[in-house]
């Protein structure tokens, strides 16, 4: 028996007892449900391989949910339009929205640190684009070794010209590759991917929010070269949950990928949807909702799902079965008994059962590796809020994120019970309220829940409660504007109490600072996470990561979501408190290839693929690190200096002294003399270039006048000014 079939009759035998699969719910066809049969799954299956049994050992099948095989009406992804694969992408289209709907887990800012600057005069557009750096070390077991030093990816001649003609993909037989791209060197842009043979899986397709460093700078989204060059072999992009660092990157890079098919639970798609949406997608998306409790098959890959406690609800992890073994991807993770809302519990059963199921890798949700003990539960918080609002007197105002819809529905159902009407400011959270109650994750009646426009001072405050975005500090957020005393329908007072219900990601915390030294200023109360439990993470501490591994017992471990030393810690946790031998915890980092073969081993392999930061700027996209970016961060430091040369059109003679116009360059008492000695020496460089090389091309002409200013300004002010000389000719 081949070894494809062997694997296919294992992984039949072990769908043979599948809980009863639920039925699936379509977001536009609410008729589609239809109770099905205890091991509906299995006879799916078994159909599906006897029919596809051929064409999934040349290994050239398309990507088949099992789900697919239901009865027509049960077949239809969301977008009842399935585009044919080779459809043009559409020009992306940006929606005015977007800057405001913000995650629950802000990246930190963690853009790998620049090479050192050059000064404005020796940049030419031409240069090189410099290279992300990423932290050294962690080879196998390597954690333990590692420097910690960043080190230089230099860029190979070899690698340009194979850029240039991309050699047609490398398939290789019998191993299967793990490829992260995202979301192990930051917290955010989340998103790996799976290869066996001529099939390729993603999971998470994320963003990030910039640094401060990125000027102007929306997003920071992956690079996916590597998935691009391969974009024919891509069966489906599975998504763990509906937070941007897992959604967000899916109107960018879905085009540059042919539009692959999506798969998430119900929650997750709603939210994937009205992404896609906003972006004019949804002719050509290809959206599939998945029942955690029913198995897919993507190619090669057979994924099965296990509900996972999160800040969001219908949060999944994946488990990847291949010929060559199981692999287990938390998702982001942590164990609560008692979550808020309308959310099915985590399936502890199914990650127990994983235990025993010889999976070969872990791979595990490190945003917390640092903090001793276990995550508090989401109930536990809501206790919290509702002895707040049942002790104040005056009026309420909860900021907080918008996908913690668990967190919502509490703060609610207090207000609710402790006769408050609600009021709801901020457009991202109106518009996660809509969707989640839409789809049976909130539940609200509508005469208690308002928008902000009907609250017009009305309503006594004891029986006020508002809910709104920013508890970040962001600046366009209505916390933001409320503190300003910038919004249209709430000015506080003495008496009002602020409930903070998040805690600051870091990079935040000044703004969040300023926001609430303002509402104190104002005669508000305010209540952080400082002073009570106001808030939880989703993202499990060290007690819960223990215990995923302790039930799943992998063979090898490998820590992702999270920065190099977060995931250094977890590496330290599942060595020293889950006895995972040594060699057998693999530190990776985005674009590092592993590979797994049959007899059970798996290393890091030499290969590396691209791992550029893609940054969306607007309507435009760019790699960091460009000229566009290191433009705007001399002018930021710097200013800008523009010089003005007139010269004869024929005999091409300097005709006056060089114009010179300066920004953010020089202060009001310097301006007149040290404007003037720019100016003359732009002139003097202008003559000795011109007289030394009378055929001197404009480029030069420009690159010699810049150097010598550049030169000038740094000796006199000690500052190195963006500068634009130019040529006029009359
Ligand atoms: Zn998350
Ligand atoms: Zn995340």
């Amino acid at each position: 028996m081949d070894k494809i079939d062997e694997w296919l009759k294992r992984a039949n035998e072990e769908l043979g007892n599948p809980k009863t699969p639920q039925p699936q719910n379509n977001l536009l066809n609410k008729n589609a449900t239809q109770p099905q049969k205890g091991n509906f799954a299995q006879q799916q299956f078994n159909k599906s391989k006897q029919m596809n049994q051929k064409k999934f050992q040349s290994g050239g099948n398309q990507p088949r949910p099992m789900q697919q095989q239901r009865p027509v009406q049960q077949q239809r992804p969301i977008q009842q339009q399935r585009p044919m694969q080779q459809q043009r992408p559409v020009q992306q289209q940006r929606p005015a929205q977007s800057r405001q709907q913000r995650m629950p887990q802000r990246p930190q800012k963690s853009m790998p640190p620049k090479t050192q600057q050059k000064p404005a005069n020796l940049q030419s557009p031409t240069q090189p684009q410099k290279k992300q750096q990423r932290p050294s070390g962690g080879n196998r077991g390597g954690f333990f070794k590692s420097s910690g030093q960043r080190i230089t990816k230099p860029v190979s001649k070899k690698k340009i010209e194979a850029q240039k003609h991309p050699q047609p993909p490398q398939i290789l037989k019998d191993k299967l590759k793990i490829v992260p791209l995202g979301g192990l060197n930051e917290v955010g842009k989340n998103m790996m991917a799976f290869e066996y043979e001529g099939d390729i899986i993603v999971v998470d397709m994320g963003f990030e929010f910039p640094g401060e460093d990125l000027l102007g700078v929306d997003y920071v989204i992956p690079d996916t070269t590597y998935l691009e060059e391969n974009k024919s072999r891509i069966r489906g992009i599975v998504l763990t949950h509906g937070h941007l660092d897992h959604i967000g990157g899916i109107p960018y890079i879905l085009p540059k990928l042919n539009f692959p098919p999506l798969f998430g639970t119900k929650l997750t798609m709603g939210l994937v949807k009205k992404r896609i949406e906003e972006f004019k997608q949804e002719k050509l998306a290809k959206v599939s909702i998945i029942d955690p409790d029913v198995p897919i098959r993507l190619g090669k890959f057979l994924l099965k799902f296990f509900r996972v406690a999160h800040s969001i609800p219908d949060s999944i992890g994946v488990v990847i079965d291949t010929p060559v073994g199981k692999l287990v991807h938390t998702g982001d993770f942590k164990f609560d008994e008692s979550p808020a809302g309308f959310q099915k519990k985590a399936d502890i059963d199914k990650i127990r059962a994983l235990g025993g199921q010889n999976v070969l890798a872990l791979f595990s949700d490190s945003t917390n590796a640092l903090r001793p003990g276990k995550s508090i539960s989401e109930s536990e918080v809501g206790k919290t809020l509702e002895e707040l609002i049942m002790k104040t007197t005056g009026r309420i105002i909860v900021a907080s994120f918008s996908t913690l819809i668990g967190r919502m529905q509490q703060i609610i159902d207090y207000a609710q019970k402790h006769n408050r009407k609600i009021f709801v400011s901020g457009r991202s959270m109106r518009e996660t309220m809509e969707i989640a109650s839409n789809l049976g994750y909130m539940k609200f009646p509508k005469d208690v829940v308002k928008d902000i426009k009907q609250y017009k001072n009305k309503t006594p405050d004891h029986e006020t409660l508002i809910l709104t975005t920013g508890s970040q500090g962001e600046s366009v957020s209505a916390l933001t504007r409320i503190a300003n005393q910038d919004h249209p329908h709430i000015k506080v007072k003495k008496g009002d109490t602020i409930v903070i219900s998040s805690s600051p990601i870091v990079g935040n915390e000044r703004a969040i600072y300023n926001v609430i030294n303002n509402l104190c200023l104002l005669g508000a109360q305010v209540i952080n996470n400082q002073i009570m439990d106001v808030h939880t993470s989703g993202h499990g501490y060290q007690d819960d990561l223990k215990t995923m591994i302790d039930l799943v017992k992998p063979k090898y471990f490998i820590p992702v979501h999270g920065e190099f030393f977060m995931r250094q810690a977890h590496a330290f946790l599942a060595h020293q408190r889950c006895n995972i031998p040594e060699e057998n915890i693999i530190m990776i980092q985005n674009g590092d290839v592993l590979l797994a073969e049959k007899n059970g081993v798996m290393k890091k392999s030499d290969e590396k693929v691209d791992t550029k930061y893609i940054v969306i700027d607007g309507l435009g996209e760019g790699e960091m690190g460009s000229q566009v970016q290191t433009d705007r961060q001399i002018m930021a430091r710097n200013g800008a200096l523009v010089v003005l040369i007139h010269i004869n059109r024929k005999t091409k003679a300097l005709k006056k002294t060089p114009d010179v116009v300066s920004r953010g360059f020089m202060y009001m008492h310097e301006t007149e003399q040290i404007t003037q000695e720019i100016a003359q020496m732009a002139g003097e460089a202008y003559k000795t270039i011109h007289k030394k090389n009378k055929n001197a091309n404009r480029q030069d002409i420009k690159q010699y006048v810049k150097q010598s200013v550049d030169r000038f300004a740094h000796l006199k002010l000690e500052r190195r000014p963006l500068i634009i000389p130019l040529i006029i000719e009359d």
